[in-house]
């Protein structure tokens, strides 16, 4: 089956910190956390973490 989210197991929410919570959309290419709501678009940065 395709276009179904799924859940990121072992990723952490970026905003409420909180462990499993991170469900991937396909179709939209984003990432949500059903904890709070809090969603981003999949973006694979290398330079990731640093701080500007
Ligand atoms: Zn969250």
């Amino acid at each position: 089956m395709t276009g179904l989210a799924h859940c990121l197991d072992g990723l952490r929410c970026s905003t409420c910190l909180t462990l499993n919570v991170l469900w991937l959309d396909p179709v939209r290419a984003l990432v949500e956390c059903t904890e709070c709501g809090q969603s981003a678009l999949i973006i694979t940065d290398p330079d990731e973490g640093r701080t500007a």
